[in-house]
């Protein structure tokens, strides 16, 4: 069942899970700020997770409460993880899910890095 994607921040999470090493990873990156790792169900040829340290339910609770050195850090990361993983030229597509018309399942803010390939047009 999709999750809220705001609210109190369950640290029994399955992400909070592998931040704290209780769980393994395929890791790809590692900075004060940020976690990537590769999504165990791959829906594009290169599909990464980037997760925030920080305990934020979603990209709306991220957003609102996380600080200023928090965002730039994870959005830096975030692009230089595309760039290290060869994806820049190409193109690639960043995706947030937000509560339950999202489908987000995991209640740690995480954003989808995909590429490695064609995606298929979601708008446009
Ligand atoms: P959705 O499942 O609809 O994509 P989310 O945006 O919450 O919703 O995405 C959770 C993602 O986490 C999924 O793509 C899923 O494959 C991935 N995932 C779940 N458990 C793990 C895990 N242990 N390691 C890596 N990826 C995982």
């Amino acid at each position: 069942m999709a999750v809220s994607g705001i609210g109190p921040y369950d640290p029994q999470n399955i992400f909070a899970k592998i931040l704290r090493g209780e769980i393994p990873c395929n890791k790809v990156y590692e900075d004060d700020w940020v976690l990537a790792f590769h999504d165990i169900g791959p829906k594009a040829p290169s599909h990464i997770l980037v997760i925030p340290k920080g305990a934020y339910v979603s990209f709306a609770d991220f957003s609102a409460k996380a600080s200023g050195e928090e965002i730039v850090g994870f959005n830096r990361a975030l692009g230089a993880i595309a760039r290290e993983l060869g994806l820049e030229e190409d193109g690639y597509r960043v995706i947030m899910n937000v509560g339950p018309n999202s489908g987000q399942e995991v209640p740690h803010y995480h954003a989808h890095l995909l590429g490695g390939g064609p995606l298929g047009a979601l708008i446009g």
